[in-house]
């Protein structure tokens, strides 16, 4: 999405382009994988809806007004559309864009403002601050807040989206960058030299899991770097429409990745993959061309990298449970990794994987949409779990984080047993110590 002219009625920066608006010739094929035209049933809430409205703003036919705001911030995301449509309309990228208009053109409260700024421009842009803003949550597990929390059922007048916010709170670790070494060196024969790309939800709340990732790398034959100097790949940015913070990050993780001279650029969190390989279209204007490709060329979801150098399977230790998988959005629609996943899992021993329907419809998380939207997430969510019970599997695997915290908070709320595991987690399992 350049910036060069204005164009209709969004203002100069950050706009859609007038193509990525006009292509869309109504066909509809996008409806029924749209989970909030299924919501609904409402055409401005479908991506071909979106994308009318967002034509009307570049024609000057309508105002930026607010269900244009209202719009751009119900779209999931969740990139299902792009994935069937045949004219290559993006319609979750046009409404990921329309955020930052929604800022630029739309007045918000001071103290949103204010909150807004201190939280993406200071805050998680600094891992260090980072680390100790998630200090007392650590605190209110350790000392036992959070049982007597839990047990006085005193959440249940807070507004709903406290009390989902506190009931999706992992078990949480010191952060991974803390104790994670620069180098994690191989085992067994070498094959290569890796970047790990933490990631903040990752190092925050499931440091374990990463973890478990810098020794299946290292199990596999990599050694692996942990630059502790990375920053936040600037997803959490996008999805708010803070573009030119996402822009500066960028630019400090592109020239310390580069530097490090390595194979592939591992992460894994999808969300990250995804922000990390849009860089070179959000840096298009300012960096050398060359220099984005290749940093887009080096990024690899775990998955797609282990799968693409062949897993070492021979160490593997048998796990005789059943798995079923739910794709995140931003892994299958946003990165077209689908096979890879589901071959890793099979790869290992006494596995017995089972297809759920539906793996690939979002689950409702979509960064703050789950707790902006708690009801409609509620409803996109109990679709899920409903084709994760009909599987009868033991696990239910994912590869995500923001799809972790809403599966395991959906999981627990609706009595099942199942617990949910990211990808490498299993692995990890079946790799020995
Ligand atoms: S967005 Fe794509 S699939 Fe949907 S109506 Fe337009 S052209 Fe058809
Ligand atoms: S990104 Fe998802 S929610 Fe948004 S329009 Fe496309 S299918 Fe609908």
């Amino acid at each position: 999405m350049a910036d060069k002219e204005k164009l209709g009625n969004f203002t100069k920066q950050d706009a859609p382009t007038y193509e990525s608006v006009l292509q869309c010739m109504r066909c509809g094929f996008c409806l029924p994988t749209c989970p909030t035209f299924a919501l609904t049933g409402r055409e401005r809430s479908s991506p071909r809806g979106r994308v009318a409205l967002a034509r009307a703003v570049a024609e000057e036919k309508l105002d930026f007004n607010k269900a244009m705001k209202e719009e751009a911030f119900f779209c999931l995301d969740c990139r299902a559309c792009t994935t069937a449509c045949p004219s290559g309309v993006k319609a979750g990228e046009v409404m990921e864009v329309c955020r930052s208009q929604v800022h630029q053109q739309i007045d918000q409260p001071k103290w949103q403002k204010l909150f807004r700024s201190f939280v993406l421009e200071k805050m998680v842009p600094n891992p260090d601050l980072m680390e100790t803003s998630m200090l007392p949550a650590r605190l209110y597990q350790k000392l036992g807040v959070q049982w007597l929390v839990r047990n006085s059922h005193i959440l249940k007048m807070a507004p709903k989206w406290i009390e989902k916010a506190e009931g999706m709170m992992p078990e949480l670790h010191q952060p991974l960058r803390q104790r994670v070494p620069e180098l994690t060196p191989a085992r067994g024969e070498k094959r290569g030299k890796v970047a790990f790309f933490l990631g903040c939800v990752m190092t925050l709340m499931y440091a374990e899991v990463s973890r478990q990732t810098v020794r299946v790398l290292s199990h596999q034959g990599f050694d692996v770097i942990t630059p502790k100097d990375q920053k936040c790949c600037g997803a959490p940015h996008l999805t708010e429409g803070d573009r030119e913070t996402t822009r500066q990050m960028a630019t400090h993780n592109l020239d310390l990745f580069l530097d490090l001279d390595v194979d592939a650029i591992v992460t894994d969190c999808a969300g990250c993959g995804s922000a990390l390989k849009e860089y070179e279209e959000l840096l298009a204007e300012r960096q050398d061309h060359a220099k984005l490709e290749k940093f887009h060329s080096l990024i690899k979801d775990v998955s797609e990298f282990l799968v693409e150098q062949g897993i070492r399977t021979d160490e593997l230790k048998t796990i005789n449970k059943s798995v079923t998988y739910h794709e995140p959005c931003h892994l299958c629609h946003a990165q077209g990794i689908s096979k890879q996943p589901r071959d890793l899992i099979k790869a290992i021993p006494g596995i017995d994987f089972r297809e759920m329907n539906e793996a690939s419809w979002c689950c409702g998380s979509a960064a703050t949409f789950s707790l902006k939207f708690t009801e409609e997430s509620q409803k996109i969510l109990d679709r899920k779990l409903d084709n994760v019970k009909d599987t009868e599997a033991d696990i239910l695997v994912t590869a995500n984080p923001g799809c972790h915290l809403q599966l395991a908070w959906g999981l627990r709320e609706a009595g099942m047993p199942q617990p949910v595991m990211h990808l490498i987690e299993l692995l990890g399992e079946a790799t020995p110590e």
